[in-house]
Order: C-alpha cells, then structure tokens, then sequence
C-alpha cells in the first residue's frame, strides 16, 4: 500500500493561509489503512483546524468528506459541484489523490495534508516498512522475494557490501541488512545459484531516472477493437 503521515498542523495551518471555509478530504483506500488520512483522521483533523479557527479567532468553516479513492475520477467527479463552496480542500490522500484533485477540479485548490512516505507493509501493529520503489523491473525473482531496491540502503544487486556486520546494515543497528536477508533466504529455499550470477548494472531508465512513466494498455483504451498488450 502507499504508506503516508500526516504534515504538522503548524504546517498545515500556513498552507491553508487565508481560506475561510475548507473542506477536509480522506480517502478510502491505502490512507485509511495506514491512519494517515481515512475518514476517522479527517474527523480529527477537521476538529483541530476548528479548535484553532476559535482560539486564533481566525474564523474558518471546516467541512469533511471522504471518497472511496481520491485517485480515480469516477469517485471524485461527484464532488465537483461542492468543491465551487470552498476556498481550499485540504486532502489527506496520497500525493497522487491530491494531483488528481488538482488535475480534474482546476478552478479550486487542493493542499496536500500528508507526506506520501513509501510503498510498505504494516509489519506490526502500528509499523509500516517500505517494501518497493517501484522500479520499474522486479528482481524479487533473483532475491527470494525481498527487495535490494527497497530495502538495502546502497540499493546493491550484488551484496552485501562490507558494511553488513551480524546481519545489521552499517547505516543503523536497527536496520536489517537486506542482502543477508535475502542470502539466508536462498540458502533456505536452495536457490543459491541464482545469487551466485552477477547481476548486470540495472537500467534504470525504466525508474524514475528515465523520467515520468506511464502505461498504455491498448486492450483496455476505450474504442479498442483488438486484445493486444504493449
Ligand atoms: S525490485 Fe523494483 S519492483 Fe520489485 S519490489 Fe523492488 S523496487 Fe519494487
Ligand atoms: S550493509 Fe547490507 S543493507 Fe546495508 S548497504 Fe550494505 S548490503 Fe545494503
């Protein structure tokens, strides 16, 4: 899932400057997983920015909502007649919802209430671990499942480097160092062979290094007649 957390509300307050009624945005999907920006923190937030509009006495009307997916015009199209109510949406969706907001409702402005942080998991109760930089060409098939990308802090394809002392990286002692994560798990699953092969320099123009990506399905664009990929 994106995993993010929500912006001080000092910070949150500048970026609102001067809007006197602002509508508090959460999204349903990864957001409200993580408990950075679902309906439950938009009511909080909602009331905070209330609280601080009396004790400032900087009069602002707050209103809330929250759409299923901030990312997807068709749950966010039903809010364009609104959004002509307000002076600002302050969205604590991802950094895509909030793009999107921006993209589809030009005439208003939306803020972004959370710092989009990572792809993770919830390794525990109230922790989240990065997992993927969406690179762009999955080597999870060389490494038994467990990303150097993501999850090595010199992203090496060929490890560990010799910072790896007793299975921590040298970076933090609390830090796992990924390549004898993923060296124990080969030799647990017998798949050392695979490590075993030098990894060629990975091209990262297929990253962000080779600037914005996008995908088309040809398949699935409306008007299509023909069942190809690209
Ligand atoms: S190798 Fe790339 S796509 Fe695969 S998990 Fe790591 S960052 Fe994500
Ligand atoms: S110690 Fe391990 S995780 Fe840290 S940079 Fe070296 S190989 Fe990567």
């Amino acid at each position: 899932m994106i995993v993010g957390e929500q912006k001080p509300i000092a910070e949150i307050i500048k970026l609102l400057g001067d809007a006197r009624k602002v509508l508090v945005a959460g999204c349903g999907t990864c957001v409200t997983v993580c408990f950075a920006g679902g309906e439950k923190e938009v009511g909080i937030l909602a009331s905070a920015l209330r609280m601080m509009s009396k004790l400032e006495k900087h009069p602002m009307e707050v209103d809330e909502v929250t759409v299923q997916r901030q990312c997807e015009w068709e749950y966010i199209d039903p809010l364009k007649e609104r959004l002509k109510e307000y002076d600002a949406v302050l969205s604590l969706a991802c950094g895509i919802g909030v793009q999107a907001m921006n993209e589809r409702f030009p005439d208003s402005i939306t803020l972004p209430g959370l710092n989009t942080t990572f792809l993770g998991l919830p390794e525990e109760q109230g922790v989240w671990e990065e997992r993927c930089q969406a690179c762009g060409d999955c080597i999870l098939g060389v490494t038994g499942g467990i990303c150097p990308i993501a999850r090595c802090s010199k992203q090496l394809l060929n490890g560990p480097c010799g910072g790896s002392q007793n299975g921590v990286c040298e970076i933090d002692p609390n830090v796992p160092c990924a390549w004898q994560l993923i060296w124990e798990r080969a030799e647990k699953l017998g798949r050392i062979d695979n490590l075993l092969e030098i990894q060629p320099p990975k091209d990262w123009s297929r990253s962000r290094d080779g600037g914005p990506r996008k995908i088309v399905r040809e398949d699935l664009r409306l008007g299509s007649e023909t069942v190809e990929t690209e």
